[in-house]
């Protein structure tokens, strides 16, 4: 039978998680531990916030601490970069999903130097690379930082610069990934300033309540500020359905049925389309990197809702 949402179904569902742990922490999994600044973050943290048609946003859990959205900004530098170089940045990057891991440089090489996805690190890199040419890296970044503020109606949003440094001093994959993606010719500006900027954009902080309300304009929600153009809203929750969690999205699609993206700083975005965006943080993950009970509790949700798009 499903249910309605209500406050209380997103409180029993945040005590549900929390009685899980309480037999077993590990359900909770490990935060990353290759950004050093987000190893130390409790793991026993979890919100969760709904944005609904009618402007109302209900919330349960640590939904006013600001977590880093790391690989989510993914989905907001795909929305300017189309916007600004539109379908010309088919021609660097895939629509494919990967299976691999994010950071891999396997299918780089095969594939001569084009990325498999947007989503995938190297495919990532090279949106952001789109979105600098032309421009500083500062002016790039605020134009970032002011997209997600005027998605979220909110410019109480702010990149931790502490993060950012942490993930360029051990950043050696993404370094390899853009000199490798540089010697293919597929990046137009040095690998330097591009991963500048992406380790920035992945160092924006924000809460579940923002993050869920800087996705309305993805799930084509009434009232909020249109964005991008309807057809490029198609193409991001097709990429986000099949690329969203990198390997692990078949599983994702299959437990959740809706288009989401995650962040190795345990947030997930997920889409559901003309009802709602939902914003789900809990810093422990799985071995691809996605969040451990942000994804069970993704899968209750669009199951007891019946909110799944199939
Ligand atoms: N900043 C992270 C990285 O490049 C983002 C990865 C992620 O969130 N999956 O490794």
């Amino acid at each position: 039978m499903t249910r309605e949402l209500s406050k209380d179904y997103l409180d029993q569902l945040v005590a549900d998680v929390h009685a899980l742990a309480a037999d077993d922490p590990n359900v909770w999994g490990a935060p990353a531990s290759y950004i050093p600044e987000l190893a130390h973050i409790d793991p026993a943290q979890f919100a969760i916030s709904v944005a609904l048609e009618d402007g109302m946003i209900l919330s349960a859990g640590d939904c006013d601490v600001p977590f880093s959205i790391q690989s989510i900004s993914k989905v907001f530098t795909l929305s300017i970069a189309l916007g600004r170089v539109g379908d010309t940045l088919w021609r660097r990057v895939g629509r494919e999903p990967s299976g691999n891991p994010f950071d891999s440089v396997m299918k780089l090489e095969q594939e001569k130097g084009k990325p498999r996805n947007p989503f995938i690190n190297a495919g990532a890199i090279v949106t952001t690379d789109a979105l600098l040419s032309g421009h500083a890296p500062k002016e790039a970044l605020s134009e970032i930082i002011h997209f997600v503020r005027a998605a979220a109606e909110d410019d109480d949003i702010h990149i931790n610069k502490t993060v950012a440094a942490s993930e360029k001093a051990t950043g050696y994959r993404n370094l390899a990934l853009a000199h490798y993606l540089r010697s293919y010719g597929n990046l137009d500006n040095e690998p330097d300033f591009t991963l500048g900027v992406y380790y920035h954009q992945c160092a924006i902080e924000m809460t579940t309540v923002q993050l869920a309300r800087a996705g309305r304009f993805l799930a084509s929600l009434n009232d909020v500020p249109k964005l991008i153009a309807p057809a490029k809203v198609r193409s991001l929750n097709a990429l986000m359905m099949t690329c969203g969690q990198y390997d692990g999205s078949g599983e994702f699609a299959f437990r959740v049925g809706l288009p989401s993206k995650s962040g190795v700083g345990g947030g997930l975005l997920v889409i559901v389309p003309h009802r709602g965006s939902i914003a789900i943080w809990s810093p422990g993950l799985d071995s691809h990197g996605n969040s451990l009970m942000g994804t069970y509790a993704a899968e209750r949700l669009s199951r007891d809702l019946g909110w799944g798009v199939f």
